[in-house]
């Protein structure tokens, strides 16, 4: 088995702060929403080590629209909701993003460098379960994927709160390979749900609470989960090599954005408001572009970036 835990605080106040100063503050269930999702993107590009960014997506039909959590290869990470209409208090998954049972949930993965013609990886799974009742639990959504997607046993545990987004995250690894060198497990222990010791750690880190997993370190939880098993550890990831936020937008992809809007759609903005101004949902900077920026864009001809281009 492979487990990955992870505890972001500082990232996590970061995101909820930047958008406090940009816009209004999230709602307390938008706010367990999206930390979910954050410690969900981190475990999973952790456990897949993507040269590339981890982009997990949910596309609403509640009042949340889009969320928005992506994390590169080196763990910086940034994340994002967009919110239209009102909130309740008590709004659960489906009540948020799953209201006609149309939500949608998207994982992609976009390498780093693309080949010519290269699309990103993605994969799109719905918000409700094999009977098409309505999930409750992102968790129970990310499971789902992975296991169409890696076609490997996965246990997701997932908790956010105002000040903690956290996670935990146990796989069963494949048996071929290193781990069955003498040939000694059997072919059929390799099969989605049939694994006892998979079974075993699953239940345990199926015991985990919200609560636990909210306010207790890291070797505190992995003790009380799996203190009669062999564990073996890693050094955590912290500070500069470990998650924490940070945003990929700039000028430049701005403008060419702005680019892609074409003349007649740029000219019209700036007549009407004197000039461009665009924000980054993600981290709340300002982009603003005068006529003469505008004109500037619009003179380098021959610069126009292929339709393929991904601009944020
Ligand atoms: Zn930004």
């Amino acid at each position: 088995m492979r487990g990955v835990l992870v505890r972001l605080t500082e990232a996590w106040a970061e995101i909820l702060q930047r958008r406090a100063d940009a816009a209004n503050s999230y709602p307390l269930p938008v706010q367990q929403l999206l930390g979910e999702m954050v410690a969900a993107a981190t475990l999973m590009q952790a456990n897949i080590k993507f040269n590339g960014a981890l982009i997990l997506q949910i596309f609403g039909d509640g009042p949340v629209k889009l969320a928005v959590a992506e994390v590169q290869p080196d763990f910086s990470l940034r994340a994002t909701a967009t919110i239209m209409g009102e909130v309740e208090a008590t709004a659960t998954l489906s009540t948020l993003v799953n209201v006609n049972n149309e939500g949608k949930c998207a994982i992609t993965l976009d390498p780093k460098s693309r080949l010519p013609g290269q699309q990103p990886y993605q994969g799109v799974v719905p918000l409700f379960g094999d009977q098409r009742e309505k999930l409750e639990q992102l968790s129970e959504v990310l499971e789902h994927y992975m296991l169409q997607s890696e076609q490997l046993d996965t246990t997701l545990v997932l908790a956010a709160d105002d000040k903690v987004a956290a996670g935990l995250l146990i796989q069963r690894l494949p048996l071929q390979g290193t781990g069955n060198l003498g040939g000694a497990a059997q072919r059929d222990e390799d099969q989605i749900g049939v694994n006892e010791d998979y079974k075993r750690i699953a239940m345990l880190a199926g015991t985990l609470k919200r609560e636990e997993l909210l306010t207790l370190d890291a070797q505190t939880i992995l003790r009380r989960l799996f203190w009669e098993e062999s564990l073996t550890h890693f050094e955590p990831l912290t500070g500069d090599a470990g998650p924490r936020f940070a945003c990929s937008c700039g000028r430049e992809r701005v403008g060419r954005m702005i680019l892609g809007l074409g003349e007649p759609e740029a000219q019209s903005i700036l007549a009407e408001m004197g000039e461009v101004d665009v924000g980054c949902d993600f981290c709340g900077a300002h982009y603003r572009f005068d006529a003469i920026d505008v004109a500037q864009i619009f003179r380098q001809t021959g610069e126009v970036p292929p339709a393929s281009e991904r601009v944020q």
